[in-house]
């Protein structure tokens, strides 16, 4: 384990070991130009008190949540989808193939 650095906090601006402060959420399209963790050019190098604060309003963020659940839906929706394309898959490449060898024989 690497030994965290001392400087001053971002947030409150006392001299403690910091941590950078990675955001952990994902977005969907256009959420993240309205991000307020996405759209900041740097991650705060933040103590472990402020940190926490930090990560508490991330994951209470409304629309972060927003986006979490409507992602989770088209995973699941994906999911389906691609399990029906895995059984189509085989009779598709066959086609394909049977294609590809058409078209060379007719060159
Ligand atoms: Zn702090
Ligand atoms: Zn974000």
């Amino acid at each position: 384990m690497t030994q965290p650095i001392e400087a001053r906090c971002d947030h409150c601006k006392q001299t403690r070991p910091l941590f950078l402060y990675e955001p952990e959420h994902g977005h969907l399209g256009v959420g993240m130009f309205t991000c307020r963790w996405c759209m900041r050019d740097k991650q705060p190098l933040l103590c472990v008190r402020c940190w926490g604060a930090e990560k508490q309003l991330e994951d209470n963020d409304p629309s972060i949540n927003e986006d979490a659940e409507t992602m989770a839906k088209i995973c699941a929706t994906n999911a389906r989808i691609i399990a029906r394309e895995e059984a189509d898959k085989a009779i598709c490449e066959g086609i394909a193939a049977a294609t590809q060898q058409a078209e060379g024989s007719a060159s």
